[in-house]
């Protein structure tokens, strides 16, 4: 029976295999149908000044609604996206997308886009860049292009030419997820960051007593300043959470306790409200 019962195991285990292999295959496949003929949507976070609590930007994130298995994660359809070779086309889609809906917000307002390391890795990205922003008719000062570490461990690429390409194009630069990755530091000697984004693993619970995150999130802050880069907390849920990573010296925040992911529309009447209070409205009052 024991015999038995390994081989259904086994047999139950190596069909969920296939089945993962095969559930892959076939979202690759939607995926490149869906850049095709649509299917895919922004939806954007506000970036509050940790200050005077008004929203300074948003993120741009991707987001997928798959016809027949609804919503579909980023965290999921990205890296099928890289490792698909779909990844070009869209990043492209979501720049091009971000810059144009971003005109919509009164001039100064950001908005920040996402780039995956094989985007960062590719000559043509400056260009595009340029080409986007021209489209659009946004000023390059408003746009923001969020990087991870991961851009570092690419082999052979030129990450100190493409720094300063997109400099001299007038984007700003932010490192994504801080303190996740490898976390060598040395490149922080020369990469010319305007922003640190402080990964929420750090953000979460940091108000909870006895954490180690307040003490992390602290030095990072204290590093970001000392090279002259801002800093954005993000994931911060809750309004302990908040009242630290203010007491920390945080530049901004991001995270549900100033809003979820929304779309364009709803960020129009956020940005109405004039503050990044839209959901925590009264909580000041009532503090
Ligand atoms: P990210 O760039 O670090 O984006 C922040 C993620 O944290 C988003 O998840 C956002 O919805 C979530 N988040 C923000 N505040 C909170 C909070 O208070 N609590 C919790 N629990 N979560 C919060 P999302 O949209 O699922 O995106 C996941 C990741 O997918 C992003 O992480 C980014 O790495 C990637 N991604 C999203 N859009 C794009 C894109 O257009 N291009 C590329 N290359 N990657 C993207
Ligand atoms: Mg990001
Ligand atoms: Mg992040
Ligand atoms: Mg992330």
């Amino acid at each position: 029976a024991a015999k038995a019962d390994g081989r259904g195991a086994f047999r139950f285990y190596a069909s969920a295999m296939h089945a993962d292999a095969e559930d892959r295959r076939q979202l690759e496949q939607d995926l490149r149908h869906a850049l095709v003929v649509g299917g895919l949507y922004l939806e954007y976070q506000p970036v509050v000044c940790a200050s005077t609590e008004r929203i300074t930007g948003f993120e741009a994130l991707v987001r997928w609604h798959h016809p027949s298995r609804g919503p579909i994660s980023p965290s999921i359809f990205i890296p099928i996206a890289e490792e698909a070779g779909l990844i070009g086309a869209l990043g492209e889609w979501v720049l091009r997308t971000a810059c144009s809906e971003a005109t919509r917000w009164p001039d100064g307002t950001r908005v920040a886009v996402n780039v995956s390391p094989i985007q960062f890795a590719n000559p043509a990205l400056p260009s595009l860049v340029m080409s986007a922003l021209a489209n659009a008719g946004l000023s390059a000062s408003r746009l923001e292009l969020e990087i991870t570490e991961g851009v570092f461990l690419a082999d052979g690429s030129n990450t100190d030419g493409m720094f300063a390409a997109l400099k001299s194009i007038g984007v700003r630069l932010a490192l994504d997820d801080f303190g996740t990755g490898y976390s060598a530091l040395g490149y922080l000697k020369t990469a010319p960051f305007d922003k640190i984004k402080i990964d929420q693993s750090f953000v979460r619970g940091a108000a909870i007593k006895g954490s180690r995150n307040a003490a992390i999130v602290k030095s990072i802050v204290s590093l970001a300043e000392a090279l002259g880069m801002e800093t954005t907390a993000e994931g911060a849920e809750t309004l302990d959470e908040l009242a630290l990573i203010r007491s920390l010296g945080c530049s901004h925040v991001q995270g549900y306790v100033y809003g979820r992911p929304a779309s364009v529309e709803e960020t129009m009447a956020l940005l109405d409200n004039g503050t990044g209070r839209a959901q925590a409205a009264g909580h000041k009052a009532s503090r």
